[in-house]
């Protein structure tokens, strides 16, 4: 007999926006009780719920959050049925749900599925209950009420298509108890098409991957694309300094980055005042780290970040280790008076990327994010595609069998063809081992290919 899971029993104020928007009035030491409050609250749940922690943080439990061990992904996967804290989840029955047709509905009718594999071709599998994802979906609320959404605006968002993926849950926007109109588009479909929705829908509010906001910019240049916006919200990627200058430029209006949407809900968004994007430390506690998971103090750029989600109960998640480079800030307080820490760097990964050519003779970039939407629904544990001379070689890490290349390739070029581009030979390789970088990195795509100067 399966008990009924308790995840969840506790008061969780950050499901409520008010209390949100109440944290942004206190000062930093009112901040960093909470936060240890917080904390304290996460850790008593994991270590009463989940037998991964009581092993994991046996003999530390009492320690400070930065002498505890680093959580990587490899490790929330090989023990992810231990780690959760509701025992009724093993992820075969999660793989099993995320190969079905309709998730639309909720797993085990209370937790939905995100699945991500960030830029490691690994594909994490995360878990939110009905408040979790309240919580998560306030995070994103933030960051567009600080871009200036009201209950007035227009909203055009180009996601991922996949339901599990964590873009394409986007919260549906409520503003003052009212809907904010909102029209869904997804990465797959060709620019011409998103163009067409676009000029019908007129949205004044983009969200967007900053490669799709940069394609659509293209498309308002060359004067296909006839939209007034008065925000643009960018996440997912790296938005490069260019990136920012050329799109602003265009549009005359500003950007406000999100970050952190890949593994988990955003962790930082930009205010009004564009000085850096602060850290919603009310939801999680970010570290940033050295290859050594030594702290780097503001002004430095670290190797990676190391992430405590101070309300997931289901799947906690205490110093999660990500990929992403950045640098807090050293300036003085944000002039908005909020008492979040500011990121004023995202490094981002390298190498993000493979170019293509299109039919018309140019180069274009293709990221791991768009290519995700391929790989990460299929049953396998890893992927990455290294392009060569010859093509592309597709490597699928634990494939079953009844996974079919056929298949694989089928969906493959399909996505290139609807991106316009030349589809060149691929082949798909079955293996047990993927090829590491120079780093001991696992990154998902690998280019052997020399580029032209362009
Ligand atoms: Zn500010």
């Amino acid at each position: 007999m399966q008990t009924t899971p308790i995840a969840q029993k506790e008061h969780q104020p950050l499901a409520d926006y008010a209390t949100c928007v109440q944290h942004e009035h206190w000062t930093r030491q009112q901040l960093e009780e909470y936060q240890a409050n917080a904390l304290h609250a996460c850790r008593s749940y994991a270590y009463a719920h989940s037998p991964f922690y009581q092993q994991f943080h046996r003999g530390l439990m009492d320690r400070p959050l930065h002498e505890l061990p680093v959580l990587t992904k490899a490790t929330v996967m090989e023990h992810f049925d231990e780690l959760v804290t509701d025992r009724e989840v093993h992820l075969r029955d999660i793989r099993q749900y995320l190969a079905g047709a309709d998730q639309t509905k909720l797993f085990l009718d209370r937790y939905r599925v995100t699945v991500t594999s960030g830029s490691t071709g690994q594909p994490g599998i995360f878990l939110n209950n009905r408040i979790e994802g309240a919580v998560a979906a306030n995070t994103f609320i933030r960051g567009q009420i600080w871009g200036g959404i009201t209950s007035q605006s227009r909203v055009a968002a180009v996601t991922s298509p996949l339901p599990a993926h964590v873009t394409a849950q986007f919260p549906v926007l409520e503003v003052d108890g009212k809907q904010v109109p909102y029209l869904q588009l997804s990465t797959t479909v060709p620019p011409k098409v998103l163009v067409e929705h676009l000029n019908e829908w007129q949205p004044d509010v983009l969200i967007a991957y900053p490669s799709i906001a940069s394609v659509l910019t293209d498309e308002y240049r060359q004067g296909r694309l006839h939209i007034s916006l008065k925000v643009i919200f960018a996440g997912g990627e790296t938005l490069t300094e260019e990136m920012r200058r050329r799109i602003e430029g265009t549009w005359r209006v500003k950007i406000f980055n999100m970050f952190g949407a890949t593994e988990s809900a955003p962790v930082a968004g930009e205010c009004s005042f564009h000085t850096g994007l602060h850290l919603f430390e009310d939801f999680t506690i970010v570290e940033v780290v050295d290859e050594n998971n030594r702290p780097v103090p503001p002004g430095q750029v670290g190797d990676k970040l190391l992430l405590t989600v101070l309300y997931r109960r289901t799947q906690p998640l205490i110093r999660y280790e990500v990929a992403d480079m950045v640098r807090v800030s050293t300036r003085e307080p944000c002039p908005c008076g909020r008492p979040f820490a500011q990121l004023e760097t995202i490094v981002g990964r390298t190498g993000e990327g493979l170019h293509f050519q299109t039919l018309t003779g140019k180069e274009e970039a293709v990221s791991t994010l768009q290519f995700e939407t391929i790989f990460d629904p299929l049953p396998i544990s890893g992927w990455q595609i290294v392009q060569e001379a010859d093509g592309l070689h597709i490597f699928l890490l634990g494939a079953l069998e009844e996974l079919r290349s056929e298949q694989v390739l089928q969906s493959l070029r399909e996505f290139l063809s609807r991106r316009g581009l030349v589809i060149p030979p691929i082949e798909i390789h079955r293996t047990t081992d993927l090829a590491k970088n120079v780093t001991g990195k696992t990154p998902a795509l690998i280019s052997h290919e020399k580029r032209s100067a362009s």
